[in-house]
């Protein structure tokens, strides 16, 4: 089992240098208008994250491609007509987009892009637990590499953890959970399910600080809180809504409430203000965790995706996303039954 200074010192590794430059407006405009070309020409889809950089997802929206969370990039990208999905995102979204479409080329903007849940559980270490408790069912989540959900039994996103499990466990089943520590927290809470649970995090949702949103109702009396499940069970325990981010995305538009404080990505932002723009929407506040990261709700690497290297990778078609055939061959059984599965 992953101990909490490893996890800690392999976050520390995998954090960028630095956050990318902005280019100018000219600069922006001419990289816009070559990346809509490209896209055309090489038949090519853009299929972008939530957390994204808006102008980003903006180009998505108008170019035909799509924007969402894990869940529905892969239902998206597998559904598509094109030659070439480019995912823009973390690299287990592409790599889950390679596994249901090995057929296509699949390209990403920076392959550096990481998910503190995948830097958190490495193949081999977890091949170990899963051996020492070879009677449970794993499940893990969509945020880790082709190989850890090679050994899985099931992949499931935040929108559906709850269900599966619960379907698994009426079946009598026992489950190992990894990588998200809160969220298997959650979905255990939940479902009174048997589970063993892995001891990563995602180092985003887990800063969002209780005391502080507590705080911050106090001035907006008339907020909703809306939180995501990876966050800490105190900083849960103060939602008015719970669920992934397609989830909160969609309470924030049905709820009747004007104004919310949202604890999750600052990437979704785009999308809530797009669809209410008549609503307000103020971040929930952060506080560092015991890494001494600071995100303040900012993924590092979700924002390493940029339209200079969108631009870069369209031209050049590098930084392709390659799996072993044995490992899309086995990934695919967990893959397949996470973007089948209907509650
Ligand atoms: S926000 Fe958290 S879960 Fe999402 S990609 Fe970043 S580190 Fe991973």
């Amino acid at each position: 089992m992953l101990s909490s200074a490893d996890f800690q010192n392999r976050l520390i590794r995998y954090m960028p240098e630095q956050k990318p430059e902005k280019p100018d407006k000219a600069e922006k405009d001419a990289m816009i208008a070559e990346i809509r070309r490209l896209l055309k020409e090489k038949n090519a889809v853009l299929i972008t994250h939530y957390y994204t950089d808006p102008e980003i997802q903006k180009l998505a929206e108008e170019t035909g491609g799509f924007i969402g969370d894990s869940l529905e990039m892969a239902r998206f990208g597998a559904g598509h007509s094109a030659e070439t999905l480019v995912i823009v995102g973390v690299r287990f979204m592409g790599e889950s987009a390679k596994i249901l479409s090995p057929q296509k080329t699949i390209l990403m903007p920076s392959l550096e892009a990481e998910c503190s849940l995948d830097i958190g559980c490495e193949p081999e270490e977890f091949r170990s637990f899963c051996e020492q408790n070879s009677d449970r069912t794993v499940v893990v989540y969509a945020n880790t590499s082709a190989a850890v959900k090679a050994l899985a039994d099931w992949t499931v996103t935040s929108s559906i953890a709850v269900d599966v499990v619960k379907h698994l466990a009426q079946k009598g089943e026992k489950i190992i959970w990894a990588p998200d520590r809160f969220l298997g927290d959650y979905i255990k809470r939940n479902t009174n399910a048997d589970m063993l649970l892995w001891n990563a995090y995602c180092i985003v949702h887990a800063e969002f600080d209780a005391a502080k949103i507590e705080e911050l109702k106090q001035i907006h009396s008339d907020a909703e809180v809306l939180v995501h499940p990876e966050s800490q069970p105190e900083v849960i325990a103060l939602a008015d809504v719970v669920g992934s981010t397609s989830q909160l995305l969609k309470a924030s538009q049905q709820r009747s409430a004007r104004k919310f404080i949202v604890a999750t990505e600052t990437g979704i932002l785009y999308k809530m203000q797009q669809a209410s723009p008549e609503k307000e929407f103020i971040f929930a506040p952060t506080s560092s965790v015991s890494s001494g990261i600071s995100c303040e709700a900012d993924c590092p690497w979700m924002k390493m995706n940029t339209l200079q290297n969108l631009l870069e990778v369209l031209q050049s078609f590098n930084n392709r996303i390659e799996l072993p055939d044995d490992v899309i061959k086995r990934a695919l059984i967990p893959l397949e039954r996470m973007v089948n599965f209907r509650k």
